[in-house]
């Protein structure tokens, strides 16, 4: 009789060492063997993977038999589908967030802020000109024909 997976105990030692949050590796565990071992969040995920780069269907369906390896497991957490997988169920960072955590994010949240600073004051003088413009224009033309 064929091998039917790895045991559990060795398994559980795979997914201490690879997935110790238990946030992806899920398994079938028949008679103290894990028989089919797949990646739940790709799983869940399913739909917004496909057609992605190097994107399988192994570790939605589940591997078993000779496919089941850690290496596999460790190949299949470093992939560009999985880990789309965790960028899509930690959710999109709001914009607030990247600013303030990210390193690129500081330097830019204080250019925005100057930024804003100088629109404010540029507009503040070019208001105060035209303001200035349109009296001066009046002082200098005097009253346009028909306004007495
Ligand atoms: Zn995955």
């Amino acid at each position: 009789m064929a091998k039917a997976g790895v045991s559990e105990k060795t398994f559980n030692v795979w997914k201490c060492a690879l997935d110790p949050n238990s946030t992806w590796i899920d398994a079938e565990i028949v008679e103290n063997n894990a028989v089919r071992v797949w990646c739940s969040l790709c799983a869940k995920h399913v739909e917004r993977l496909r057609g992605f780069r190097n994107f399988s269907d192994a570790f939605v369906n589940g591997i078993r038999g000779s496919a089941l390896k850690r290496d596999s497991l460790a190949k299949h957490m470093g992939s560009a589908a999985h880990m789309r997988a965790e960028a899509l169920e930690s959710g999109p960072q709001p914009l607030q967030s990247i600013l303030k955590t990210t390193p690129i994010g500081k330097p830019l949240t204080i250019t925005i802020r100057l930024m804003y600073v100088c629109f404010i004051v540029a507009n503040h003088f070019s208001s105060y000109r035209l303001h200035v413009y349109s009296i001066l224009s009046i002082l200098y033309t005097g009253p346009r024909e028909g306004i007495e």
